[in-house]
């Protein structure tokens, strides 16, 4: 199968499970998660119509800009572990930040912005699964309370919504509880009507359970394995 074909096949497989839970496809995003991947694979997934990708490491991705910075119309989002030493070139090649985990990144993230004269799309990622996933800030706690009263201040972030990876389970149903706890902790901050929180992204879902998290209000699948193929190893 060709990187266009597996993109028509993910996209069927988006359009059934949103029919299937009264929802719209329009709804949900595709992001082609591109690391690991060179950038021929990545220019196929361009020609086949795909505009939003994920890379996970800022070095990676710089290595690959020369060859996929002419894709005009193109949005490329980190959604992996952002460095404090990587914020500055993260702020300057990414349209967003979707693993956004602390404070202190948050606060370094938006002095970048602001010299860079952009306002960054920011998603927080949320770790559900404690000791499981390493990644994300917990909820609740001291530290995600503090991201949300600095948003405000934030003026160069833009927060659009939360993030997570589940613990990986073998069947795709074993991530559902997790992508509902997601659910629940946007509409709990939303009930709190924060001004400077935006709130509609759910990003959530991966290549075997992206169905899974339609059905539980995803609004942004993150889909490589299932486009791209096993990843190369590096
Ligand atoms: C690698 C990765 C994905 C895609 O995983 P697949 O199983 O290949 O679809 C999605 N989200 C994040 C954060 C990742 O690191």
């Amino acid at each position: 199968m060709s990187v266009a074909q597996n993109i028509d096949a993910v996209r069927e497989r988006i359009e059934a499970a949103a029919r299937r839970c009264g929802r719209h496809s329009r709804e949900i995003a595709l992001m082609g998660v591109t690391k690991t991947q060179p950038a021929n694979s990545i220019i196929e997934a361009y020609q086949a119509g795909l505009r939003l990708f994920g890379e996970n490491r800022v070095l990676e991705f710089s290595g690959k800009t020369a060859a996929v910075h002419e894709l005009p119309g193109a949005e490329w989002r980190l959604i992996g572990h952002l460095q404090s030493n990587k914020v500055v070139k993260a702020a300057r090649l990414f349209q967003g930040v979707d693993s956004l985990e602390s404070l202190r990144t948050a606060e370094k993230l938006n002095d970048a912005a602001a010299s860079a004269g952009k306002r960054l799309p920011v998603l927080i990622e949320v770790n559900l699964g404690g000791e499981a996933s390493k990644t994300g800030v917990s909820v609740p706690s001291a530290d995600f309370e503090e991201l949300m009263r600095a948003a405000r201040r934030l003026a160069a972030l833009e927060f659009q919504g939360l993030m997570t990876v589940p613990p990986y389970t073998a069947d795709a149903e074993g991530a559902r509880p997790f992508f509902r706890a997601l659910r629940q902790i946007r509409d709990e901050v939303a009930s709190r009507d924060l001004p400077s929180v935006g709130l509609e992204t759910l990003s959530m879902g991966m290549s075997h359970d992206f169905e899974v998290a339609i059905e539980e209000g995803s609004t942004c699948v993150r889909v490589g394995t299932a486009i791209f193929g096993e990843r190369p190893r590096l």
